[in-house]
């Protein structure tokens, strides 16, 4: 294979670099956080061999992509075919689980149809995505919705008075006339003076048209209760998919999800649970921990059954070897970790004996415990081996020593990056004099002095997922961190449990952020509406024209600066929208300036750039802010869709950032942080703590543990041979600790 060769590449902060990426080997890209990793690996290596994909495909289906945008650069050449494993949450629905997205679950439908006794049919009866094999009562989904008719009606109250608490039916919407205005009811009557046979028309009536008199004119409406709209039109739905969040909550308020009383949460009807093989049934298989559903099948020995539980085994132990085998089959893809989602993504290639691809990784190590590692740099070796190039962005000194090659990005982020600093084999990084060199050869020592515990929070018989009977105290007014295995508990421990037991639990997670594609660094940490009046107040207009969202915004692409085009298989393709060139305005509005900039350069500011020239009371704290958590470097229209796991994290922080007397709860805040940065996050917390807050981690990044006042490790291993609280103490105390892998990798790190 030949080597790829980029010149002159400008995306986003890059600088003309160029560089020549060995064929057939393992390249490391390192850097600060903003310094142009993903900008030179995501945004123009796979991007251009993206792009060289969908030119190969037919002009019909090239007609409907829409021509996917070329990177910003002289020349990409050699690009072999990519496959992208990056962070971005499996999502799914709720039909998505471990067992269908890799592929196992088909495998053991033929192996039931074939050898479980008595056969339900062919193998499509053990699917729970399909007519045949479903549960009737559930539709496949393991659990009902119901409605608490308690917390949606209050009985005191009349309809004109709002007495069906749903934003859908407040007073003067539609849905709410009906009942209200149809005449069939007494408007002004609390509802607990209905006769029974009203309630029951109210709540469950159907089959009859009313009619109902508006100023616009008489409607005829199809007659439903409100129990039954509510059924048809939103207990279908997982609340979290509903997009209002005045709806959502209202949902989340008023109904319950249970287990299916039909199948007990097993998905499947009857005829395919009574089909058993060595006495369990297909979802008792899916419920194994995936390393005991390995020894069940192990166990399978006949000359029909065997070849089918072979295809299986196959594949389940390449999950085990990721040292995902504490998963299951049945659990939802939409509740794994972003880690355990990108280790299973890679699973599935892996899978596929495909030679001759680039493979890029994003920081594959998140999630990992330092004593996995090496399973990943394995992987790694045994892809390259079977001939392929593959690139990964990382951060971790273990997951950076896999690499034939290396390119440091630097110096540092931003403006003040985007340039190759380092470039050659491993050796040379550690003797570079660059911020990866010196992080490299000065590794962080514990703590001279730890601070004491303010109080306790007692968590007592805690039984969730994995965990057994933990009984903990987590110290506040201290910095702790949560160590273990993936699969421990750590998350259930902290993120599940805790916020349940004691108030004033804040979770800053890297989750998606609820809000739309328009939304920006400088929306989320509320300066846009201000810097707008700025305009407005420069220019005499309306603030409404520097708004993209509403009057300003290019008509062509709504305000979004690039159109997108969802494609059913494959990823959605955005392409730089053509009429305002991505600059989301309406050429009225760029008339205006303020501070010698138009709006959208304001916007294309980066957030240290607006420091300078945006100094006023109602701009200068919420920038601040950005720049306290380490993201100086984003600019302040930014899509928030554009950033990373970690950048998500900070930013959410940064939001925050004023509230003290707190826990706040960080799952990993080292992702996407270069050593030298995890020193600026340390220096967060640490005011974080010192301002009166209490501050946990779930981190496996040893700088950050051993800068901790205080670890809770969970172990010893993952799934059900973890969930118990293995170590408390001091780093210090940790260090001469036994029976702990955290233990053993601290005292590896410090040696
Ligand atoms: P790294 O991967 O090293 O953390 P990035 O390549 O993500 O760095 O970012 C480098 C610079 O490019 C940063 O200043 C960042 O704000 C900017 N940048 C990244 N993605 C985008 C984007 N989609 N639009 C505009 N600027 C971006
Ligand atoms: P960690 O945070 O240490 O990686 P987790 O708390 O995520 O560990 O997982 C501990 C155990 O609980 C594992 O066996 C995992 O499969 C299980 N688990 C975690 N989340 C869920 C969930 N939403 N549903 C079912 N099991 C879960
Ligand atoms: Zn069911
Ligand atoms: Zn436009």
């Amino acid at each position: 294979m030949r080597d790829i060769v980029v010149k002159g590449a400008r995306q986003h902060n890059l600088k003309n670099v160029s560089l020549r990426v060995p064929g057939e080997r393992i390249t490391v890209f390192t850097g600060v956080s903003g310094s142009g990793k993903s900008s030179l690996v995501f945004g123009t290596i796979a991007a251009e061999a993206r792009r060289q994909l969908a030119e190969t495909f037919p002009s019909f289906a090239r007609h409907r992509l829409e021509r996917p945008e070329r990177p910003e650069a002289d020349l990409i050449d050699d690009l072999p075919a990519a496959i992208v494993v990056d962070q971005r949450p499996v999502g799914g629905n709720a039909r998505s689980t471990v067992g269908t997205m890799t592929e196992v679950h088909p495998i053991l439908r033929v192996l039931f149809s074939r050898y479980g006794r008595p056969s339900a049919g062919l193998a499509s009866a053990y699917s729970f995505n399909d007519p045949q094999g479903m549960c009737r009562e559930c539709d496949g989904l393991g659990r009902t919705v119901s409605l608490d008719v308690d917390r949606l009606i209050d009985w005191d109250k009349s309809l004109n008075e709002g007495a069906i608490g749903f934003p859908a039916f407040a007073v003067g919407r539609p849905s709410w006339q009906l009942y209200a205005e149809s005449g069939l009811f007494d408007p002004d009557r609390p509802l607990k003076d209905f006769s029974p046979g009203d309630r029951e028309l109210l709540l469950h009536g159907s089959g009859f048209r009313v009619r109902r008199a508006s100023r616009r004119g008489v409607y005829q409406n199809e007659y439903e209760g409100v129990v039954t709209v509510m059924r048809r039109r939103y207990l279908t739905k997982d609340p979290e998919k509903v997009r209002d969040a005045r709806t959502r909550e209202a949902l989340e308020r008023v109904s319950r999800a249970g287990v299916c009383p039909e199948c007990g949460g097993a998905r499947l009807n009857a005829a395919a649970l009574a089909s058993k093989i060595g006495g369990r049934n297909i979802a008792d298989l899916a419920a194994l921990e995936i390393s005991d559903l390995i020894r069940e099948l192990e166990a399978i020995d006949d000359p029909v059954a065997t070849p089918i539980a072979d295809a299986a085994l196959a594949a389940l132990r390449r999950i085990e070897d990721f040292g995902l085998g504490y998963l299951s089959l049945d659990r939802e893809t939409s509740t794994l970790s972003g880690g355990e989602g990108q280790r299973l993504k890679t699973v599935r290639h892996l899978g596929s004996a495909l030679t001759g691809m680039l493979y890029v990784f994003d920081e594959p190590t998140v999630g990992l415990h330092p004593r996995d590692v090496h399973r990943l740099t394995r992987m790694l070796t045994a892809l390259r081996d079977k001939g392929n190039t593959v690139l990964l962005v990382e951060h971790d000194r273990d997951a950076i020593a896999v690499a034939d090659h290396v390119v440091d990005l630097g110096p540092g982020a931003g403006a003040n990056g985007g340039e190759i600093v380092y470039e050659g084999p491993l050796a040379g990084l550690y003797a570079a004099d660059t911020a990866t060199g010196r992080a490299l050869r000065e590794p962080y020592g514990l703590k001279a002095a730890v601070r004491e515990p303010a109080g306790w929070l007692p968590i007592r018989g805690a039984n969730l997922h994995n965990l057994r009977d933990v009984d903990v105290d987590i110290p506040t007014g201290v910095l702790t961190a949560v160590t273990g295995v993936a699969g421990s508990g750590k998350s259930t421990l902290i993120a599940r449990v805790l916020p349940e037991r004691h108030e004033g639990v804040v979770l800053i997670g890297q989750g998606a952020i609820g809000s739309s594609s328009r939304s920006t660094p400088a929306s989320y940490v509320g300066v846009l509406d201000p810097i707008r009046r700025l305009f407005a107040r420069a220019g005499g207009v309306d603030a409404a024209l520097f708004s993209f969202n509403s009057a300003g915004g290019c008509p062509a692409c709504g305000g979004r600066g690039v159109v997108t085009t969802d494609l059913a298989f494959l990823d959605p393709v955005t392409t730089v929208c053509e009429v305002c060139e991505g600059r989301r305005y309406r050429p009225e509005a760029l008339e205006h300036r303020y501070a010698g900039r138009t709006i959208a350069e304001v916007l294309e500011s980066t957030v240290e750039e607006a420091l300078t020239y945006l100094t006023e009371d109602s701009v200068r704290p919420g920038l601040e802010r950005l720049a306290e958590v380490g993201l100086p470097y984003l600019t302040l229209g930014q899509p928030l869709s554009t950033l990373s796991g970690g950048e998500r994290q900070r930013l959410k922080l940064a939001d925050r950032l004023r509230e003290t007397g707190l826990v706040y709860v960080f799952d990993e805040p080292s992702t996407g942080l270069h050593p030298a940065d995890v020193g600026t996050l340390l220096a967060l917390l640490d005011r974080i703590v010192d301002a009166g807050n209490t501050v946990i981690v779930i981190e496996h990044d040893l700088d950050l543990v051993k800068r901790a006042d205080w670890v809770i490790d969970l172990g010893p291993e993952a799934g059900r041979h973890g969930g118990r609280v293995v170590f408390t103490g001091t780093p210090a105390a940790l260090a001469r600790a036994e029976g702990s892998h955290t233990a053993d990798h601290l005292r590896r790190d410090l040696a």
